[in-house]
């Protein structure tokens, strides 16, 4: 595995591959890897010639009062993990390359990043098209490969994709769960033994509100109150939202349909987790 820690390197790697005739994968990561992050590396060389992975943990997309600072890293264990999933190249930019002195540009997607997430965190979105288009300037893959874990980043992303006509085929691959149902994800490492326990709250809502859904309830308000009140029922945590929404626009439904996004954000303690299940059945 090559390991390349400049934008510039990156992008002439790139084109010399792209003359080749290589296709190139990409998966875009903050490190401190797990299953999850590797199981879109196994899907993303099932698709390419040449896997690109980068490792940048991105200031822009944190507020101010949340975990930048903190954020885990392991660069060590990510390059073992990463060059065991068959990654050619782990691409580690620091930070003043991505944004240089004078740094004052930004991608924007509007509607989509104003609901869910966009709603706690404003800039978040903001931060996120800004460095993943950076990054595919860097990279220029054919195709990248996203987490449906985090469900709205990959509706924003493909949605940016489309609009600025950027040739890039973008794949979601579903959430990986441990055994016991949490999502996988490199904040659970924050979790308190107690606070894990309470983390299971989240899929096991999702489930609840799967099987009303199979039993016939299709108001969206009967469910988002099950859920509320399920997770409430659980200590430490604190729920920021519980959104049943049309899976494809982001907006709030009063009665389900075919197919519907159950998006939870909830602070357990003081981590913020996210989750998701698409809902679909006859309407
Ligand atoms: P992150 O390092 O948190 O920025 O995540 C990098 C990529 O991994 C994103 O596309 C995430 O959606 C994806 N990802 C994170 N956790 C999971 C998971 N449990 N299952 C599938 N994909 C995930």
């Amino acid at each position: 595995m090559e390991v390349i820690k400049s934008v510039r390197v990156m992008q002439e790697r790139a084109e010399a591959l792209r003359l080749k005739g290589y296709t190139v994968g990409f998966v875009p990561t903050m490190g401190f890897l797990h299953e999850g992050h590797l199981e879109l590396m196994r899907v993303a060389k099932r698709h390419c010639d040449i896997l690109v992975v980068s490792i940048f943990v991105n200031p822009t997309q944190f507020g101010p009062d949340e975990d930048f600072e903190k954020y885990p890293r392991d660069m060590e264990g990510d390059m073992e993990k990463a060059e065991g999933v068959g990654t050619d190249i782990l691409f580690v930019p620091g930070a003043d390359d991505m944004y240089p002195q004078g740094f004052q540009s930004s991608v924007k997607v509007s509607d989509l990043t104003r609901k869910l997430c966009g709603i706690s965190r404003p800039v978040h979105f903001d931060g996120v098209t800004t460095v993943v288009t950076k990054l595919f300037n860097a990279v220029k893959p054919d195709m990248a490969v996203f987490g449906q874990k985090d469900f709205q980043q990959l509706t924003v992303i493909s949605r940016m994709v489309k609009d600025l006509n950027m040739d890039i085929r973008i794949i979601g691959v579903p959430t990986v769960r441990e055994s016991d149902g949490l999502a996988m994800s490199s904040r659970n490492k924050y979790l308190s033994r107690e606070e894990r326990e309470s983390a299971l709250s989240l899929n096991a809502s999702l489930e609840m509100a799967e099987a009303m859904f199979k039993k016939g309830e299709r108001s969206a308000d009967k469910i988002r109150e099950a859920v509320t009140s399920f997770i409430k029922g659980h200590p430490f945590t604190e729920i920021d939202y519980v959104s049943l929404c049309d899976p494809d626009t982001l907006e709030e439904m009063d009665l389900l349909g075919e197919k519907n996004l159950l998006a939870l954000a909830v602070k357990v303690g003081v981590t913020r987790l996210i989750d998701n299940r698409v809902i679909s059945g006859p309407a």
